[in-house]
């Protein structure tokens, strides 16, 4: 039997939020060219999947998308804003057994001017809960740490434990994806300092699950230092990326698109063991971005746990012995404070680009909508004729 994979299903590139570090928003896919479910059947047996966007419940037909992976995958979990609650709620009504996080940046007033959703933190909390009151396991916040959150990462990590619920974090990244080169973090001391206070709460916790979430927190506070993986990449060799216009991809950290083949026009196996897959293969092994994203992570994880279960050892002993876990561990973060690294240098060795000018990965025809609407109205347009359709529905 075929081995199953890991893989990320970009449903839309629609949304309705306005990250401050993420521009997705404003280069929108249009409807007509996204993800059919035709495509979607062809995709490959999978461990894991996860849907994401844009917002993935801007699409009115999700839940026939989730009905269909729901047939080739172990495991399911969407990213979403939170915002549909009556969405969410219904589409896990039918599939109680999916995973939701969803995207809360800090307590409220931080989330709402970072994401730029009205009500954004009441929303998504109330989903939340309503998600718990129904009886769903598998659901969560995520949350991108940065400059200006860093200090809710405790706070929201004690509120997601309260609720007990699952906590995942990632921090900047640049890339087509996110439609950004620009994201850095400035005080690194400061962010890496509050990653520490998190690594510490999840290693005296007793679940071996917050352990290993401890060594993915410590292999951020070396990716905002800009140092090399703790754990070699191994995008596209059991992991893809599909977005909505059918390319395939090693993942979604690449400066400018990456594709392996089109699932709209070839098969399943055409594309995965094509000649453009292999080139993009060997892009991954010379990769320098040194992204430290879950989606990359946890693969890497998997494949070489010994690595991470020897860090968990060794820092769960300290812990018996009345240490904690230091950010210090790090020569770089050591180097920084010792002033033997200067800022412009670990500046340097982060992706962000001032100058770049961003590949946002829309087809020709979602590029050319641009040029009479903004993002912003095209998708406002949309939401307000999906209102329309369900008036009309109703009062049928
Ligand atoms: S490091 Fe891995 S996840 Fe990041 S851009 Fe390179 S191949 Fe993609």
């Amino acid at each position: 039997m075929a081995k199953k994979l890991n893989g990320t299903v970009i449903v839309t590139y629609r949304c309705n939020a306005r990250c401050t570090m993420c521009s997705r928003y404003k280069a929108p896919s249009i409807p007509e060219e996204e993800l059919s479910l035709e495509t979607i059947k062809k995709l490959p047996p999978m461990y894991f999947t996860n849907i994401t966007g844009g917002e993935p419940f801007i699409r009115t037909d999700l839940k026939d998308i989730v009905r269909e992976l729901n047939k080739i995958s172990d495991r399911i979990v969407i990213s979403t804003n939170g915002f549909f609650t009556d969405r969410i709620i219904d589409l896990c009504k039918e599939f109680p057994n999916i995973g939701i996080r969803i995207s809360i940046e800090g307590l409220e007033q931080t989330n709402n001017e970072i994401r730029g959703l009205p009500d954004g933190f009441n929303r998504g909390y109330t989903t939340l809960k309503k998600l718990r009151e129904m009886g769903m396991k598998d659901v969560g916040f995520g949350m991108t740490v940065q400059d200006k959150n860093a200090p809710d990462l405790i706070p929201l990590y004690e509120l997601s434990n309260k609720m007990d619920m699952e906590f995942a974090t990632a921090s900047l990244h640049n890339s087509f994806y996110f439609v950004e080169a620009r994201n850095i973090i400035h005080d690194r001391p400061m962010v890496a300092e509050n990653f520490e206070k998190l690594i510490n709460e999840l290693l005296n916790s007793n679940s071996p699950k917050k352990w290993f979430r401890a060594y993915f927190n410590h292999g951020l506070i070396n990716y905002i230092y800009g140092q090399k993986r703790l754990l070699p990449c191994d995008m596209s060799f059991d992991t893809f990326f599909i977005d909505p216009y059918g390319d395939v991809m090693p993942c979604n950290g690449t400066k400018d698109k990456e594709v392996m083949g089109n699932l709209n026009t070839q098969s399943w196996d055409e594309v995965w063991n094509s000649e453009a897959a292999e080139k993009v293969r060997y892009k991954v092994r010379h990769c320098e971005r040194q992204c430290w994203m879950i989606g990359s992570v946890s693969p890497a994880m998997r494949k070489r746990i010994w690595k991470p279960t020897w860090w968990v050892i060794r820092h769960k002993a300290k812990f018996w012995t009345k240490k904690k876990y230091s950010m210090y561990e790090l020569p770089i973060v050591r180097d920084y404070r010792d002033g033997k690294v200067t800022k412009e240098e670990l500046d340097a060795c982060s992706t962000c680009d001032m100058k770049a000018c961003v590949n946002n990965g829309l087809s020709a025809a979602s590029n050319a909508q641009l040029r009479s609407r903004t993002g912003e109205e095209i998708v406002a347009e949309d939401l307000a004729r999906q209102t329309a359709a369900d008036g009309q529905a109703v009062n049928r």
